[in-house]
């Protein structure tokens, strides 16, 4: 039995009606599993990835912040062993065409055997044998298209920081331990991408290496790990919707010495799955980058007299992935006291909210348009706010409640008067009447954390 509902449907019709997300070239029937953040999705996605670049170079002295490029030089995916293993089993129906992972629970049989059954057709017999596929994307770097020219779409921004180790470190004078984190795109050509946002072909990491005195990588794996889960409580996911999993040594990549996912119960059939990763991949990625580069990608250290390749402990977070849990978390439908129709709240962090504040005047009227447009205009130099003038006052606020606003300002009858307005809020309905002057004050600080 799922833990929690699935809302996934009810999601995807909400982020299209407004302005979250949009598949690609809808127009055209679409794109397998690529997606376009509207308006509200890019302001929520922009925060969110704001909120952890603040964590995680902003606010520490111990952590640089990177922008490597998406195509790099093709001996970096041999070195990393993406050219060689970053394969998943994929097997072909004769009789339907679809495509699946071979170890995919709902295949029967042996793929490539009389018995093993095709979950979509439901033919026996059609699967082919299991063969390796690259979920790297090729393209090519000039005017020839040849085997020369192959350069590959990133599957990760990982391998950039890597290269660039001494670059930063000698350019900053950092001293180990410190960190690199950047924030970018990634490409896989996932086989089977799906469930909306959560696996897509083209996606974004937040990714941070932090470079470590062997020896001292376990101590900071720990660190790294509570860190991280603490900062997922922190956007407000329910603590009993995320917890670690640890990988055992069957799951443990071949360069890892050690891996917990962050996990979070994203409801339905879903349930708990990965949101963020955190690795400790021991010297593997340096050592391999001095081997295929020729170049040395060592540290010294003047205290100890001590020439060493780092140890690296990673964070991997995709902020697609995460802007979904924070929507499934925060999605639910209420009944309103006194009212037939109920209401659906995101409940968003305000902090994360793509909109603070809706201004709206009670009706359009008596100058309460031309005050609330002030209002608005003089707020939005602070925060994000939205004027509506359209439609009853209730539908005004439960546009807002769907798509995640903290605050209403209401100017009515008593506004012009006496120079106040009304404030509500989102989740538990109160209303508070509040001098025009102090809304800054009062709504400022309630939006930052
Ligand atoms: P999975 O097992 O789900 O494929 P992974 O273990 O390969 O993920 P990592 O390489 O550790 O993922 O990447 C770190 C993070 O990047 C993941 O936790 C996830 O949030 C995000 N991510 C990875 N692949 C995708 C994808 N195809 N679509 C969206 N986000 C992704």
């Amino acid at each position: 039995m799922p833990n929690q509902p699935d809302v996934m449907e009810k999601l995807v019709s909400l982020c299209k009606r407004r302005g979250f997300i949009f598949q690609s070239s809808e127009i055209y029937g679409g794109t397998g599993s690529v997606w376009d953040y509207g308006p509200l999705g890019v302001e929520l996605k922009r925060n969110l990835q704001e909120r952890w670049w603040k964590a995680m170079v902003r606010s520490r002295s111990d952590i640089e912040g990177l922008d490597s490029a998406i195509l790099m030089h093709p001996r970096v995916w041999e070195a990393s062993g993406h050219i060689g293993g970053f394969v998943d089993p994929l097997v072909d129906c004769r009789n339907c065409k679809k495509r699946f992972r071979a170890d995919d629970p709902r295949i029967k049989g042996t793929p490539g055997t009389p018995d093993a059954q095709c979950p979509a057709c439901g033919m026996k017999g059609t699967l082919g044998e299991a063969r390796q596929f690259n979920l790297m994307f090729k393209t090519f770097m000039g005017p020839a298209e040849d085997s020369a020219s192959i350069v590959y779409l990133r599957p990760e921004t990982a391998q950039g920081t890597y290269v660039n180790f001494l670059n930063v470190q000698q350019s900053t004078r950092q001293r180990i331990p410190f960190g690199i984190a950047q924030i970018g795109k990634a490409f896989r050509n996932e086989i089977t991408p799906g469930n909306f946002i959560f696996r897509t072909r083209e996606f974004e990491q937040m990714e941070m290496q932090f470079f470590v005195e062997p020896g001292t990588d376990m101590q900071w794996f720990e660190y790294w790990k509570e860190e991280r889960m603490k900062w997922h409580r922190g956007l407000g996911l329910a603590p009993d919707r995320l917890e670690f999993h640890q990988h055992r040594a069957d799951e443990l990549a071949h360069y890892a010495r050690a891996a917990f996912d962050v996990q979070f119960d994203f409801g339905g059939t879903l349930g708990f799955q990965e949101i963020e990763g955190i690795h400790n991949r021991g010297d593997f990625d340096l050592t391999q980058h001095q081997k295929f580069s020729g170049k040395k990608l060592e540290y010294f250290d003047h205290a100890s007299n001590k020439r060493y390749v780092p140890f690296v402990v990673e964070t991997a977070v995709g902020p697609n992935r995460t802007l979904l849990a924070l929507l499934v978390n925060g999605y639910r439908e209420e009944s309103v006291e006194g009212e037939a129709e109920g209401r659906v709240v995101l409940g968003l962090l305000p902090a994360l909210a793509p909109i603070k504040a809706g201004v709206f005047p009670l009706v359009k009227k008596d100058g309460m348009p031309e005050m609330a447009k002030k209002i608005s205009d003089d707020l939005r130099k602070a925060f994000s706010v939205f004027y509506d003038d359209s439609g009853a006052i209730g539908r005004r606020y439960r546009r807002q409640d769907e798509v995640g606003t903290p605050f209403c300002i209401t100017v009515d009858g008593e506004s012009l008067s006496a120079n106040t307005v009304t404030v509500r809020d989102r989740d538990t309905l109160k209303q508070e009447r509040i001098s025009v002057d102090a809304l800054k004050e009062y709504i400022g600080p309630r939006i930052v954390e």
